[in-house]
């Protein structure tokens, strides 16, 4: 891994922790609202974009809604926030360098599983690391950043899939009753000195994201991978965490706050 992004991490966890009532969602609930405060009616969700290519005067953007039904708009200037393995298949016009920087930005999957408590079993903490060589990387208490007594409880445990060929395993069915267990497993091997009972748990609950974290490797920061893979064209800017190369959010507003600021230059 990039000693790069290992010193990002390490410096980054001497700092404050926020933790966000409704998880790192709240971030974009929060922009969802605002935004539509503002301009009612002015965003649009629930579209896929298909292909955005070149076209006088701007861009063209072809999306595909729920229902499978296409759309054209056309744009004189575009901030792309998606993933660059996605991007690479999106945007017409890029040149071989550019896709050569962006097929070589790796990624890796990440397992949440919500285990449901009906007691709660930690107290005044927020959740915490985990020792080396563990299969759950980190765990959270959702209910903390309420600052209430609760009745139940719900333990967010992370489990990183590190390698290069685990991602499969969570699309396949079969596999997801065994992550289930295996959550629970690690559950009362972990708290059963606390306590924690069979009967205390009343579910446990997925969330499966196959191509969430980027793994940068050693020389690419150096190499310039990320400056190219995150090149503007001409009315066309790139955000998304992978611009910057570091898996978090910080990379994610960086990149989103250059574009947007770039952008808004170009429409004058
Ligand atoms: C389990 C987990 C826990 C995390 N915890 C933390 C944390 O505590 N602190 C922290 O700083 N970071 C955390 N991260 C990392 C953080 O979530 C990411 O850094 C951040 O979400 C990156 O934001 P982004 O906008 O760059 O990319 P993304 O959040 O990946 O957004 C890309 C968006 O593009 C959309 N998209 C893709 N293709 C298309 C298409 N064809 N058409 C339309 N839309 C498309 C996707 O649906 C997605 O919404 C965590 C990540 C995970 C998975």
């Amino acid at each position: 891994m990039s000693a790069w992004a290992g010193l990002y991490f390490f410096a980054g966890d001497f700092g404050g922790t926020c933790v966000l009532p409704g998880g790192n969602a709240r971030i974009v609930r929060e922009m969802v609202d605002r935004l539509e405060a503002k301009t009612p009616g002015r965003l649009m969700t629930g579209k896929m974009v298909a292909r955005i290519r070149p076209a006088a005067g701007g861009w063209r953007v072809t999306t595909v809604d729920r229902r499978g039904k296409a759309a054209v708009l056309a744009s004189k200037t575009i901030v792309v926030a998606s993933p660059k393995h996605v991007v690479a298949k999106m945007v017409e016009g890029l040149a071989d360098d550019q896709l050569r920087a962006m097929s070589a930005i790796h990624r890796r999957a990440y397992l949440v599983a919500n285990v449901l408590l009906k007691r709660p079993i930690l107290r005044d903490l927020y959740g915490g690391y985990t020792l080396g060589g563990d299969d759950y990387g980190d765990l959270g208490v959702a209910e903390w950043p309420s600052r209430k007594p609760t009745k139940r409880s719900v333990l967010t445990l992370y489990r990183p899939f590190c390698d290069d060929i685990s991602r499969p395993q969570l699309l396949v069915d079969g596999f997801f009753g065994a992550f289930q267990s295996h959550a629970r497993d690690y559950m009362l091997r972990t708290f059963g000195r606390q306590g924690l009972k069979g009967e205390d748990i009343a579910d446990v609950r997925l969330a499966r994201w196959g191509h969430s974290m980027i793994y940068p490797s050693p020389g690419q920061l150096s190499d310039g991978v990320y400056e190219v893979a995150g090149r503007p064209l001409k009315g066309l800017w790139f955000a998304c965490q992978d611009s910057f190369g570091a898996p978090c959010l910080e990379a994610a507003l960086g990149a989103a706050f250059q574009s947007a600021a770039a952008a808004k230059k170009h429409l004058g």
